[in-house]
C-alpha cells in the first residue's frame, strides 16, 4: 500500500531505491561484497553464531556446579531461550539471504536480519513471546561483538555489483544492474553520517534532526537527497521496501504505485537535466549584472572535500569544519603531526587558492564521539562548545594552532575562531596563537603567515560587531547558530524546526548590521552558515552588501546562476525594505 511520511527537506533531488534500515547500530560496517567472498561471509557469521553457543554453554556448565542460591532457575531458562534463538532457521536462513541474494557483508546481513525478525516480535500477541526480542538483541550484539574482536576482511566500500531484483520489474526499473539503496535511521550523528560519505546509499531518510542540524549538513554535502525529521519513518518502512524521496519536498513515499513512480521518475531526469545545464556556469566568472564580483567559496568537511570544491569551480574554501578531523575516535585526537598532514592535504588540494580553517567546533550535536554524550549538560549547545572547549583545553587547542600554521606554509591559509562573545576569550585567543608560533620558533619549525578571523554566531558577537573588527582581518556570518541563538531554537530539534526561521527580523537586522559594519571598514565579511548556499537568499544578501559567500559546492553552481541574473544596486534598496518590514519573508516570497 502506498503511503507517505513528512519530514523537513535537507538535501534536494529525487532517490528512488530500497530501503535499509538502520536500527541504532550505525557502529557496524556496511559494504558490498563480491560473490567470491560469500561463503567468506557466512562462515564469519556461523563461526561467530558458534562461539557464542560455546560461551553459552560454557556458562550453563558454571552454573549447574553452583547451588541453586547462587544459581537462579531464570539464568538457566534464560540461557536456554538463548540457545534456542541462536539455533532459529529464520535468523540463519534470513542472514545467508542478506549475504548470498544482495551481498551485504556478514555484519550488515545479522542486523538486517535482526531489524526483519524484530518487526515479527513486535506485532505477536503474546507478551511472552513479544519479550523474547530483546533476547534477540543480545545474542545477536554477542555475536557482533565476537565478529568485532576477529579481523574482517578489507571493507569494500562500494563494490560494483548489486543483484537485481524481481520487484524491479514491477515498477519499470528491468534493465537496472544496481538496486540503489535508501537509508532509514531513527537518528544518525554528524559522524556516523561522514561514515557514509564515500558510500552507497542514495538517499537518507532520518526521525529526527532540524534542517541545519550537522547531520543535515554533511547530508547536504554528499549531494543526495534527504529528509530529516520524518517523525516516525525507521518504524512504518520495513526493510527492503521500495522508497522514494523527495528531498525539494521533505516527503518519503513508501511503496510508490506505478504512476507515481514514473512521475518521480519524470521529476528525477529533470533534475539531471537541470544539473547539466548548471554544469555548464562553472568556468563562468560570478558577475552581478551590474559588474560587482562575487567570491563563491566552498565548506568543505574532510580534506578530501577540496576536489568537489575545485570541481566546482569555487574560489577557495570559505570554511573546513576541522572538526570532523576529531569525531569518532574514541578519546585518540589526531595529535599534531596528523593534523598537519590533513590541514596540508586541503591546502596542497586547493592548488593555491584560500583555504579557511576553522579551529574545533564540537559539543551541542557534534559530540567527540557517540559513546562520550554528556547527559549532565541538559543545554550542550549553551555549553562548553568550540572555542570553549578549546581555551578550557589549551594543549589540545595550541596543537591544533600549530598544525595549522605549519599548514600555512604550504599554501594560502586563513585561521577561523567559532563561538566567541566576550573580548576576555577573544584576547585569549589571539595569545594562544602568538604562543604557537612562539613554541614552533623555539622547536625552528617551519610555518606560514595566516590572517585571522572570528565567526559570527551568537547575538552578542552581532552586537559588537564593531569591537570584534578592532582584533581580526576578517569575519564570517554563521547563520545556523546565529538563528539558533538569537531565536532560542535548538537547531537540531524536529520539534521546534517551524519556528527556526531564517527570515526573522531580528536574524536578518544582526546580519545586515555585521555586513555593513565589515563594509564601513574596508574588512572582508562572508556568510558560510547555510543561509549562503539558499538560492532562496541570494538576492537579499547580495542586497545587503554581501559579496562573498561560502557553502557546499553541490549548491555553488545554482547560488552563482542567481548571482549572474542579480543587478545589486537595483537589490540594495529593496533589501533595505526587507529587513525593515515586521514580516521579511512576505516580501521575499
Ligand atoms: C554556522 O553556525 O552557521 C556555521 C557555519 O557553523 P556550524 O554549522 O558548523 O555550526
Ligand atoms: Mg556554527
Amino acid at each position: 500500500m502506498t503511503f507517505a511520511i513528512h519530514g523537513l527537506p535537507v538535501a534536494r533531488g529525487i532517490a528512488i531505491g530500497r530501503a535499509v534500515l538502520m536500527a541504532g547500530r550505525v557502529d557496524v560496517v556496511h559494504y558490498f561484497i563480491t560473490p567470491d567472498q560469500i561463503e567468506t561471509e557466512i562462515a564469519r557469521v556461523r563461526a561467530g553464531r558458534d562461539a557464542v553457543v560455546d560461551e553459552i554453554h560454557r556458562l550453563q556448565h558454571t552454573i549447574t556446579g553452583m547451588g541453586p542460591k547462587e544459581a537462579p532457575h531464570e539464568l538457566s531458562a534464560l540461557l536456554d531461550v538463548h540457545l534456542m534463538l541462536l539455533q532459529d532457521q529464520d535468523l540463519i536462513a534470513g542472514v545467508k539471504h542478506w549475504i548470498s541474494d544482495r551481498h551485504y557483508n556478514a555484519e550488515w546481513a545479522l542486523t538486517t536480519q535482526l531489524e526483519a525478525l524484530s518487526r515479527q516480535f513486535d506485532e505477536m500477541e503474546d507478551e511472552y513471546l513479544r519479550e523474547r526480542k530483546a533476547d534477540l538483541e543480545q545474542v545477536v550484539e554477542r555475536i557482533l561483538r565476537y565478529m568485532k574482536g576477529v579481523a574482517t576482511p578489507a571493507a569494500a566500500p562500494a563494490v560494483a555489483r548489486r543483484p537485481g531484483a524481481g520487484r524491479q520489474q514491477d515498477l519499470g526499473l528491468e534493465g537496472t544492474t544496481d538496486v540503489p539503496l535508501v537509508l532509514i535511521a531513527h537518528d544518525l550523528s554528524p559522524a556516523d553520517m561522514l561514515q557514509f560519505k564515500q558510500s552507497v546509499f542514495a538517499g537518507f531518510v532520518t526521525d529526527v534532526g532540524g534542517k541545519t542540524s550537522h547531520t543535515a549538513i554533511v547530508a547536504r554535502s554528499m549531494d543526495i537527497p534527504a529528509v530529516v525529521g520524518a517523525r516516525s519513518a525507521s518504524q512504518l518502512v520495513r526493510q527492503d521496501d521500495w522508497v522514494i524521496i523527495d528531498g525539494d519536498a521533505g516527503v518519503m513515499i513508501v511503496d510508490p504505485s506505478p504512476i507515481i513512480l514514473a512521475e518521480y521518475q519524470f521529476k528525477q531526469r529533470q533534475a539531471e537535466l537541470e544539473r547539466g545545464r548548471l554544469g555548464r556556469l562553472r568556468h563562468t566568472p560570478a558577475v552581478t549584472l551590474d559588474g560587482e564580483r562575487i567570491e563563491l567559496f566552498a565548506n568543505i568537511e574532510l580534506p578530501e572535500d577540496a576536489a568537489a570544491a575545485l570541481e566546482a569551480g569555487a574560489v577557495g574554501v570559505g570554511l573546513f569544519r576541522s572538526e570532523f578531523l576529531f569525531m569518532g575516535r574514541q578519546g585518540h585526537l589526531p595529535d599534531e603531526e596528523e593534523q598537519y598532514q590533513a590541514y596540508r592535504r586541503a591546502v596542497e588540494g586547493m592548488q593555491g587558492l584560500p583555504v579557511t580553517i576553522r579551529t574545533i567546533d564540537v559539543g551541542a550535536d557534534k559530540p567527540l564521539d557517540d559513546s562520550r554524550h554528556d547527559d549532565a549538560h541538559l543545554n550542550p549547545a549553551l555549553g562548553l562548545r568550540a572555542i570553549r572547549w578549546s581555551l578550557a583545553d589549551p594543549a589540545m587547542f595550541l596543537t591544533q594552532l600549530r598544525a595549522i600554521l605549519r599548514a600555512a606554509a604550504h599554501g594560502k591559509v586563513k585561521m577561523l575562531i567559532t563561538m566567541l562573545a566576550h573580548v576576555g576569550e577573544i584576547r585569549h585567543t589571539l595569545s594562544l596563537i602568538d604562543f604557537a608560533r612562539a613554541e614552533l620558533d623555539n622547536r625552528g619549525q617551519v610555518y606560514g603567515p595566516i590572517s585571522v578571523g572570528a565567526m559570527i554566531e551568537i547575538p552578542a558577537a552581532a552586537i559588537m560587531v564593531r569591537t570584534f573588527l578592532k582584533y581580526f582581518d576578517f569575519l564570517s556570518v554563521g547563520t545556523n547558530d546565529l538563528i539558533q541563538y538569537t531565536l532560542a531554537i535548538d537547531r537540531a530539534d524536529e520539534s521546534v524546526a517551524h519556528l527556526y526561521d531564517p527570515c526573522h527580523p531580528a536574524v536578518l537586522r544582526l546580519l545586515a548590521d555585521t555586513i555593513a559594519a565589515c563594509r564601513e571598514q574596508g574588512k572582508p565579511v562572508s556568510v558560510c552558515g547555510e543561509m549562503a548556499g539558499d538560492v532562496d537568499f541570494t538576492r537579499l544578501l547580495l542586497g545587503l552588501g554581501l559579496r562573498s559567500f561560502s557553502m557546499h559546492p553541490a549548491q555553488l553552481l545554482a547560488v552563482k546562476q542567481e548571482v549572474l541574473r542579480a543587478d545589486t544596486a537595483r537589490l540594495a534598496p529593496w533589501s533595505q525594505e526587507v529587513i525593515a518590514s515586521d514580516e521579511p519573508a512576505k516580501l521575499l516570497a
